[in-house]
């Protein structure tokens, strides 16, 4: 543990390798619960001095689709007043000031809500939402209102836990230390046949089920809200539309995918989303399921192409520019087909403009 990238003596990996050689290995899910807490507490991982690009970073097109989205299914809605803008992890609050920015033109002003951990991000939303309020979970929200919810790249940072087929059976895959102090995957000791969907039972050697119990909870609890309250949810990340065997989590520093058990605390640790189940869990709470489309897909059918055309016209000497980050946002080998937006809304809420609710296979 003393070797370079394992974080200042005193880090988490010094925490992490002190309570495994005490109680032994820890669950991924623990991992990298404490890893991404760590890591979003004190930095701005964001842009391209940063670790990570996110579509708001990308273009103010984004945000501003948001927006419109979200005013055009609270206008179909009867226009409720009053009502909440949620935001779930966001960021440096680009998206949020780009959405609202292009919803009041659409007459909707609503409230503003985040739900943030990192005290970094916190004071930099603070810096362009000085009127926000802020919460650390959904549960001080307001309760008597509907609530217009937006989470983009917030599900993959929240923990997955893995399950791994072995000689032996199922077990938990854990974080452990091998002679040389350095972290590594092991098979947990504990029979977990009971935690693994019966359709796996025959999988061979080494196969590894990933869910994320965390994403789960978070979907059903904006479910329940929207059910209670009224409203709409757009959750926005990178995923498959159904489940799938194998590890999907990965570690990024400074635009480059590292080892995920080299720095706990200093890379960004992320899954994919399980967007599939959520759709299940959400309408197990009784919202409605607006459907789930690709970015680009969805992002076309909002009309990227005439807001980047305006744009352009506007700012010529940036058109390349607009031009390149429309790309960057649509093209199916860029973000456009990876990348999925998931709509929810409350019982009596209406559809969603460009989701499209394909139950199986692929969807764009
Ligand atoms: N939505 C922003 C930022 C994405 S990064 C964008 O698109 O640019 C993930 C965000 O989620 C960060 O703001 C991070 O601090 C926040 N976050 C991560 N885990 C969280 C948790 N468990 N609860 C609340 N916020 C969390």
């Amino acid at each position: 543990m003393t070797g370079e990238g394992h974080g200042a003596p005193g880090g988490l990996a010094a925490v992490f390798a002190r309570l495994i050689a005490a109680t032994g290995p820890i669950s991924i899910a623990h991992y990298m619960a404490e890893a991404n807490a760590r890591y979003y507490a004190s930095r701005d991982p964001l842009g391209t001095a940063g670790d990570f690009v996110t579509a708001p970073e990308i273009s103010q097109m984004f945000g501003e689709l948001i927006g419109l989205w979200l005013a055009d299914i609270w206008q179909r809605a009867g226009r409720p007043q009053p009502i909440c803008y949620v935001e779930l992890g966001p960021g440096r609050g680009t998206l949020a000031r780009d959405a609202l920015r292009a919803a009041s033109k659409a007459g909707l002003v609503p409230e503003i809500h985040f739900v943030e951990t990192s005290p970094a991000l916190k004071a930099m939303q603070r810096a362009a939402h000085p009127g926000a309020v802020w919460h650390d979970d959904l549960s001080g929200l307001p309760t008597d209102q509907p609530l217009l919810i937006v989470a983009n790249e917030f599900l993959d940072a929240l923990p997955v836990r893995q399950l791994v087929r072995t000689g032996g059976g199922w077990r938990e895959r854990m974080v452990g230390l091998n002679a040389e102090g350095a972290f590594i995957p092991v098979a947990g000791t504990r029979p977990m046949e009971a935690a693994v969907p019966e359709h796996y039972a025959d999988v061979g050697e080494g196969a590894i089920v990933e869910t994320s119990p965390a994403s789960a909870a978070m979907v059903q609890e904006v479910a329940s809200r929207l059910v209670a309250q009224g409203g709409a949810a757009l959750f926005i990340d990178y995923g498959y539309a159904a489940p799938q065997l194998g590890s999907t989590l990965q570690a990024v520093r400074a635009h480059r995918k590292v080892n995920v058990f080299a720095e706990p605390g200093e890379a960004d640790l992320t899954a994919h989303v399980d967007f599939g189940t959520l759709a299940q869990v959400a309408e197990q709470a009784g919202a409605r399921w607006l459907g789930t489309s690709g970015q680009g897909a969805w992002l076309a059918a909002l009309g990227i192409g005439a807001r980047a055309g305006s744009l352009a016209r506007a700012a010529p000497h940036a058109a390349e520019a607009i031009e390149a980050a429309t790309i960057r946002l649509t093209a199916p080998d860029e973000m456009g087909t990876l990348f999925k937006v998931m709509g929810l809304a409350a019982p009596g809420w209406p559809d969603g403009a460009g989701l499209s609710r394909v139950r199986s296979g692929t969807v764009v």
